[in-house]
């Protein structure tokens, strides 16, 4: 049985970055991934500046897009663009992008996580191959993480439903230009990312309301050919241990998902690079426990977590009654400021808007307080 300081299940951006922190460190690690070096995640690939922080050097430059404007459209009633004289967002495609975090890893493609053994030290891990033992193991292996379920961690679930299509194009306009689509679904919102040679569309709500409603809104904005893929999304849903003992949840698999905007690729490897930090000082200091990860979470993202699920309570609901703050030139131009700064600040937004002197602001938080809270 072969034995290693650390097995991770997934080779997604969290699994791959836990790799490549605990490679850096020169700690022996496994990574496990089910799926062959090929991979077609349905994903928009919007990522903030601050990924390229979580990254080592080698991998810091990699193939991207990068959008400086912002354009808005509200049931197809209001809009507005803004653009700034800066990138304030990057865009990948992930076949490529998760191809890059994965260089240099010991990966086992083709290979499936089944369950595994608390032994007297270790743990023993069971693949549809074989079995290895390991100090540590991560789960890092997305929505609907085996992991956490046979681990019991992150049980506080919250689903939405995406729907995305890639269509392709030979000449694409406006490529530096983000746009959003507000209030074409019920508790949710719309994209288009341009790409090299293609524009990623999608819609995205809360299960409920995309499984009643919602499901080919991609539709009502956007007609181009191409086959809409439908894939979950694990929401964040409130601070909870993602470790114990000597388990730990990584990204997706653990609900480390932005509450606002459902983007986890950025948590993913913000989580991954946490997480390797607390292995290595448990392995230099001889213990088995990875505790020390559940503060540093809560440190790191459960408080901006705590915020943007709050706004997300009364932006969707009532984007009606604050469409024209949302859409005027300075809360766009204000977010846009805010996420070029690495990862949007939740917590500065929250305390703008207690603090705000606009009545339908003032109304909309009233009654957040008074019924959502
Ligand atoms: C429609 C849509 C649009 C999105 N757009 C964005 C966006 O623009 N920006 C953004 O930041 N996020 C976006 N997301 C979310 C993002 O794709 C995920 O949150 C992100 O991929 C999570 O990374 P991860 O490494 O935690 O998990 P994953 O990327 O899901 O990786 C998990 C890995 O584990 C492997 N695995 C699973 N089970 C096993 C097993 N039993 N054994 C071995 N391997 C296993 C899988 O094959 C996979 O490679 C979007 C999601 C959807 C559905």
């Amino acid at each position: 049985m072969k034995n290693y300081s650390v097995i991770i299940i997934g080779g997604g951006p969290a699994g791959a970055t836990v790799g490549q922190c605990l490679k850096e460190k020169n700690i022996d690690y496994l990574i496990i991934e089910k799926g062959g070096s090929y991979r077609d995640k349905v994903c928009a690939g919007g990522i903030p500046h601050g990924v390229i922080d979580l990254l080592p050097d080698n991998l810091k430059n990699f193939e991207k897009m990068e959008y400086d404007a912002l354009s808005i459209d509200f049931g197809g009633k209001l809009s507005n663009t803004v653009k700034l004289n800066k990138p304030f967002l990057y865009g990948v495609e992930r076949t490529k992008f998760d191809l890059h975090l994965r260089k240099g890893l010991n990966l086992h493609y083709n290979e499936k996580f089944i369950g595994f053994n608390n032994e007297k030290n270790n743990i023993s891990v069971r693949t549809n191959k074989t079995t290895y033992t390991a100090k540590f193991l991560v789960g890092a292996d997305g929505v609907g993480s085996r992991v956490s379920i046979l681990s019991g961690l992150a049980r506080k679930k919250r689903f939405i439903l995406g729907e995305e299509k890639e269509v392709f194009q030979k000449n694409i306009t406006e490529p530096s230009t983000v746009k959003l689509f507000l209030r074409y679904n019920y508790l949710g919102y719309g994209w288009l990312l341009p790409k090299q040679n293609h524009y990623s569309v999608g819609s995205g709500a809360l299960q409920k309301y995309f499984l009643n409603s919602s499901k080919g809104t991609v539709e009502k904005f956007d007609k181009g050919k191409g086959e809409t893929k439908i894939y979950p999304i694990s929401l964040w849903g409130g601070e909870e241990p993602l470790a114990n003992g000597q388990i730990a949840l990584a990204g997706e698999a653990g609900n480390l998902v932005d509450p606002f905007t459902a983007a986890g690729i950025y948590p993913a490897m913000l989580s991954a690079k946490l997480l390797a930090a607390v292995i290595e000082n448990a392995l230099r200091n001889g213990k088995s426990d990875l505790q020390e990860y559940n503060k540093l979470l809560i440190n790191e993202l459960g408080e901006e977590f705590n915020c943007a699920l709050l706004l997300s309570k009364m932006f969707y609901p009532l984007l009606p009654l604050i469409k024209n703050v949302i859409i005027s030139k300075s809360t766009m131009q204000q977010a846009m400021e805010s996420v070029s700064s690495g990862y949007i600040s939740y917590k500065t937004f929250y305390m703008k808007v207690q603090r705000t002197k606009k009545i339908p602001v003032k109304i909309a938080y009233f009654l957040v307080q008074k019924f959502a809270s």
